[in-house]
């Protein structure tokens, strides 16, 4: 029931712990663990729009405060600048875990997603907050299975380049539902796939990213390997109304949140020459060790339990991606024309 599930949060509102049927409910606290980054910026945005408190913990190491500085001199919103492999201290009423080092120049050696989540859900147990963990379809490693479902264990190399992050999400995981069987935590979990949009890192080496800064900038584009590998690519705002489904629904998962559209890179890169310009060029690289041949989620789940599905397409997503960043790179100014 509601009153279990958020017992410190009605009583700061003075309910006295129970909230009368029929009041619709407001006024969450809701701390949101990498809230400065690309998702948990939008996240923040739609939970203040709805009325709640947000705390923003975030150490910067990809977030930016620009991505939340229009939420400044709100008394509804806070930034903390801390980084969750310290212990730390917060009275809320749920939290949105996503502080984790998320692309490949940057995941290397770092414990987050181990030690971060250990304390988040250390807090979580202490508060009696709800938990959501974003999880990732890394999990699946390189899938023997096509698309992946949540029952699928997955196929991740231990000892690979990737396998910090892929296994330390895994471990996270882990600790979510040993805190949840063992300490009766309440807790979510979203395996998130690629999922792009505005305020996304511009120089982090994902391919998204990558493509559109190269055709803006007039650089060639540079596809790894043969390019006929496969990704399904989520709109920003689908996945926000994913995970906000997920914390408030009844279910645990683990979900899938993603796009089932599935392009290999190559047809990625020819939507942003059709978006931006004709002209690219394409460059082939080698590709990375252990990359994932191909990866599209099953989705089957989070429709019948969440009543969720993505609605933005790649061709629609992709040009309010697109202006977000010819914005960042070149300004108000000097902008040249499409
Ligand atoms: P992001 O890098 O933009 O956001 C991550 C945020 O966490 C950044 O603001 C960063 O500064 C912060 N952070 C990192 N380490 C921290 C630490 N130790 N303490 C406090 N803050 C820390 O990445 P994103 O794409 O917004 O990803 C958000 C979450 O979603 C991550 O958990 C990521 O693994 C997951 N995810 C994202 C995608 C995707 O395609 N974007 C796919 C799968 C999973
Ligand atoms: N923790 C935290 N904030 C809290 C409570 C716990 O950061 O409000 C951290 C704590 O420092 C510990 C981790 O969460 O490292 C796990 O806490 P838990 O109480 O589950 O385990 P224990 O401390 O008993 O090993
Ligand atoms: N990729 C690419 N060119 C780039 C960056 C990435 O062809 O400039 C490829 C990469 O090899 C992988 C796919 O695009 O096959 C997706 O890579 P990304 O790092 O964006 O996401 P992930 O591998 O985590 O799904």
């Amino acid at each position: 029931t509601r009153r279990s599930v958020y017992p410190t949060g009605f009583d700061s509102f003075n309910l006295g712990g129970k909230i009368p049927l029929g009041l619709k409910r407001k006024g969450l606290r809701i701390a949101v663990t990498g809230g400065a980054g690309f998702v948990g910026s939008h996240l923040v945005d739609r939970l203040i729009a709805r009325g709640d408190s947000v705390i923003v913990v975030d150490n910067f190491f990809t977030g930016n405060k620009d991505n939340v500085m229009h939420h400044f001199g709100n008394p509804r919103f806070e930034l903390i600048r801390h980084d969750v492999v310290e212990p730390l201290l917060l009275e809320v009423d749920q939290i949105y875990h996503l502080a984790c080092p998320a692309s490949p120049v940057h995941y290397k050696f770092n414990p987050t997603n181990v030690v971060g989540t250990l304390n988040m859900l250390g807090l979580a147990k202490r508060i009696g907050a709800r938990f959501l963990l974003t999880s990732t379809s890394e999990v699946y490693g390189d899938p023997l299975q096509h698309p992946q479902v949540e029952t699928y264990w997955g196929n991740v190399n231990p000892i690979g380049v990737r396998s910090c992050y892929d296994e330390g999400k895994r471990t996270a995981e882990t600790l979510t539902m040993d805190y949840n069987r063992g300490a009766g935590v309440e807790v979510r979990i979203a395996r998130i796939f690629n999922t792009y949009g505005p305020r996304m890192c511009i120089d982090d080496g994902r391919v998204v990213s990558n493509f559109v800064a190269q055709a803006l900038r007039k650089e060639p584009l540079t596809v790894y390997g043969d390019g006929k590998q496969t990704r399904s690519f989520q709109y920003v705002s689908d996945l926000v109304e994913g995970l906000m489904r997920l914390m408030e629904g009844e279910h645990v998962g683990p979900f899938n949140l993603g796009n089932p559209g599935e392009f290999t890179m190559l047809e990625l890169a020819q939507v942003v020459q059709e978006t931006i310009d004709p002209n690219a060029k394409i460059e082939f690289k080698p590709n990375t060790e252990d990359d994932p041949h191909k990866r599209k989620p099953d989705i089957t789940k989070a429709k019948e339990l969440l009543g969720w599905q993505p609605k933005v397409p790649l061709r629609k997503g992709l040009p309010m991606m697109v202006s977000d960043f010819r914005q960042r790179i070149f300004g108000d100014q000097n902008t040249p024309a499409a």
